[in-house]
């Protein structure tokens, strides 16, 4: 055993990242383990857009999950950012939903009248309405529906901040080579990786689509995680930018500060395989000019590629293991890990530092799972 400390946490992801800073803020003694350098799981490729009224289009957990972590974001940034000392890219916009078809109309009023309901702005624009907000529109679009709260931030630079806020609030960030197992010697759990043994009080497993790999003794399943592949383009912008980010079916493109364009993304079950495909970098930029046909003189930066962690029911596994008591998963965190990371990492810092279980994670517990 090279050292003992109280809580280790497996994955430097944007999830791990924010387990990490919460808990140190909050006064536990953490490690932050990984293989990869910090952010370069699924999080370097995140588009890093808040939304939870386009992600969750009905009552349910996820739209409380990602509604009440929306809600958090402010406060968030600014504590990572004054704690690291960077600047991180957060813009509230709102966000734009097109409509190509007259049916999805019929979808927005619903969605809209859920979200009167909820209290939440929203508002249905036609087609002239729509291209004022945004001129690049294509002239086919039929209207759109705008919901002012949403925004984006840029993933990789809010997930170095939270390393570097963790670490400058005592938190070690290590190379620790690879996680292989994690079992329990008297009081301890220990993690054991390929360059050595780590002993810890408490063990958070945040290893986004590669955590049911890891051996957790005692546990007869793996934790459903499974990887779904998501290409994304990054492109440089001519003339003036969209005002706010902008779906339609195909894709969603994202407008940077910097005078360059996100174009996310596909969806694909192509295993851990982790590279992008001519046919993913083609349908994207179809998808993308039909909704704005003024990409086509974008320059082209590059394009990246992600595994998002994806469970059976798609709501991220949150909560203590039944099986290892002290381990914790945090993971599974799909399409919405970045916007979901400040709820995380309160839930986890609640349940291991106050004993918290908050009536949220009734959804979000493995033991939904089975014998986890
Ligand atoms: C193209 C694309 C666009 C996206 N857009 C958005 C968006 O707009 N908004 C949003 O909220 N989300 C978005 N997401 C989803 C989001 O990126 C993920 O949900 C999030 O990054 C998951 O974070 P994580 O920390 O759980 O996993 P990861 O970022 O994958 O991190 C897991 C870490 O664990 C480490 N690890 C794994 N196994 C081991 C092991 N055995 N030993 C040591 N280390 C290990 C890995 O090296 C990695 O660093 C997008 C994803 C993709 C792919």
């Amino acid at each position: 055993v090279a050292s003992s400390i109280d809580i280790a946490v497996v994955g430097a992801g944007v999830v791990g990242c924010a387990v990490a800073y919460e808990l140190t803020r909050r006064g536990g003694s953490v490690q932050l383990v990984d293989e990869r350098p910090v952010g370069m799981g699924a999080t370097q490729a995140s588009a890093g857009v808040l939304a939870p009224y386009i992600e969750a289009r009905a009552e349910g957990p996820l739209l409380d999950l990602t509604a009440r972590s929306l809600a958090l974001f402010d406060e968030f940034v600014a504590g990572v950012a004054a704690a690291s000392g960077s600047r991180v890219e957060y813009r509230r916009t709102g966000t734009l939903d097109v409509a190509m078809q007259p049916e999805t109309m019929k979808q927005f009023g619903g969605l809209a009248a859920l979200l009167a309901k909820r209290g939440v702005e929203a508002e249905m624009v036609d087609a002239q309405a729509a291209r004022s907000l945004e001129p690049h529109l294509a002239a086919d679009v039929v209207g759109g529906l705008l919901i002012p709260s949403h925004g984006f931030v840029a993933a990789s630079e809010l997930t170095q901040a939270l390393a570097v806020a963790a670490r400058r609030l005592g938190a070690q960030v290590s190379d620790s080579g690879h996680v292989c197992r994690i079992r329990r010697s008297g009081d301890s759990l220990i993690v054991e990786t390929s360059r050595g043994n780590l002993a810890a009080g408490r063990v958070v497993l945040a290893a986004g689509s590669w955590t049911g790999q890891i051996d957790v003794d005692g546990s007869e399943r793996r934790v459903p995680v499974r990887p779904v592949r998501g290409q994304l383009l990054h492109l440089s912008w001519n003339g003036a930018m969209l005002n706010r980010v902008t779906w339609s079916e195909r894709c969603y493109l994202v407008p940077w500060g910097d005078g360059t364009l996100l174009v996310g993304a596909t969806v694909e079950e192509a295993g851990f395989n982790e590279r992008t495909t001519v046919a993913g970098v083609r349908d994207l930029i179809e998808a993308a000019s039909e909704l704005v046909p003024h990409v086509w003189t974008a320059g082209f930066v590059s394009a990246r590629v992600g595994l998002r962690p994806c469970t059976p029911d798609e709501l991220p596994v949150i909560g203590p293991s039944a099986c290892l008591p002290g381990l914790l998963y945090a993971t599974g965190h799909y399409r919405n890990g970045v916007l979901l990371a400040p709820l995380t990492a309160k839930l986890v810092a609640d349940a291991i530092l106050d004993d918290r279980i908050d009536p949220v994670m009734e959804a979000t517990l493995p033991q939904r799972f089975g014998k986890l």
